[in-house]
């Protein structure tokens, strides 16, 4: 990890380098995997449902498979041709949905055309939803009650945790480590209001008390609104469009963007060289928020089955 420095500027930013604290929540994980298999005599089971041969979603599938391995997770596999038909991928689903050694389903979006998504995430019995995207759940992060958050918004929270915690990620961190962030006082702004990221990004921010402002591709200012915010959450698909006279100087920036350039290489919706010297703290793209959103994947499923055994962790 990078030095710490509450404000910016002089020190340079702390870094939130999601590829190691993705393992402190490995490591949590994997106690979590450990106590629940002695108590209900099986390992968490995560299905993973790929269809077509979409080259992002076999490099997302793959990461996501191996985290889950690594925590002792049994995993199941399912890759589908893209000429699947609507049925044939309603039956893969409703088969682990009552499959009783499976408590995470995982369908790996997007899917190849005419199928949408939605309609078949939807399909996905709820207590089982590794995504955290049923409707259901998303009705009930919207009430505060259990249930699985999305995993990219999960993810950014604990970021945020990080951000705003003194600790330094060590080889035996592990999320009991990490105090939860008050963001009572806070004002934070999501850029992007989409089902998957902005939306819920917001709600968990406003569970923690911060005071949130949602801004879109309507938003008039748009850096003005971003300037009056302590935390700053980029989650809109424009390479690097959150500039450094867009950020509060002590701000934290996170970073959810991905996007690929011409030149094949990745960058997000911040332009990390020129904010990183304004911020507190920052995300980079990649290995900030992405590997995060894996970690999430796989806690989330070790919590549903906690969830569905009546088991707490
Ligand atoms: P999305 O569904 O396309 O939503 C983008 C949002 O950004 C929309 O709400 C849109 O506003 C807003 N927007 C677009 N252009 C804008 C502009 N110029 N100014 C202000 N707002 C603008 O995208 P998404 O699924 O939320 O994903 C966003 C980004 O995160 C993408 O780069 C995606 O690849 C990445 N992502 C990363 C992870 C990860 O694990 N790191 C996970 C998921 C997504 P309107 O609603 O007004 O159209």
């Amino acid at each position: 990890m990078s030095q710490r420095t509450s404000h910016g500027a002089a020190s340079g930013p702390k870094i939130l380098d999601g590829k190691t604290l993705s393992r402190a929540v490995a490591r949590t994980v994997t106690a979590h995997v450990t106590t629940l298999s002695s108590k209900i005599n099986r390992a968490p089971g995560l299905a993973v449902i790929l269809v077509g041969e979409n080259p992002a979603s076999k490099t997302y599938v793959a990461s996501k498979h191996r985290f889950a391995k690594e925590c002792g997770l049994e995993t199941f596999d399912s890759h589908l041709p893209a000429s699947v038909t609507r049925e044939e991928l309603a039956a893969v689903i409703e088969g682990y949905n009552h499959n009783d050694k499976v408590d995470g389903i995982l369908l790996q979006l997007p899917l190849p055309a005419p199928l949408d998504g939605s309609e078949f995430v939807r399909m996905i019995a709820p207590e089982k939803d590794a995504d955290g995207l049923h409707p259901a759940n998303q009705g009930l992060l919207l009430q505060g009650a259990p249930a699985p958050r999305p995993c990219t918004p999960l993810g950014v929270m604990t970021m945020l945790d990080l951000a705003m915690s003194d600790i330094t990620l060590g080889e035996t961190t592990t999320l009991a480590d990490l105090p939860r962030a008050s963001l009572a006082g806070k004002s934070a702004v999501v850029i992007g209001r989409s089902q998957l990221v902005g939306k819920p990004m917001g709600f968990l921010l406003l569970e923690r008390n911060a005071t949130v402002t949602f801004a879109h591709s309507k938003t008039t200012d748009l850096p003005g609104v971003c300037r009056a915010a302590d935390i700053v959450v980029a989650a809109v698909g424009v390479p690097r469009l959150v500039k450094r006279d867009w950020v509060k100087p002590g701000a934290i920036v996170l970073d959810v963007g991905i996007n690929r350039l011409p030149d094949g290489k990745l960058c997000g919706d911040v332009d990390y060289d020129d904010v990183a010297p304004v911020a507190s703290a920052i995300t980079p793209v990649p290995g900030g928020v992405g590997p995060m959103t894996v970690a999430m994947l796989i806690s989330n499923t070790v919590s549903n089955c906690a969830r569905r055994n009546g088991v707490v962790l």
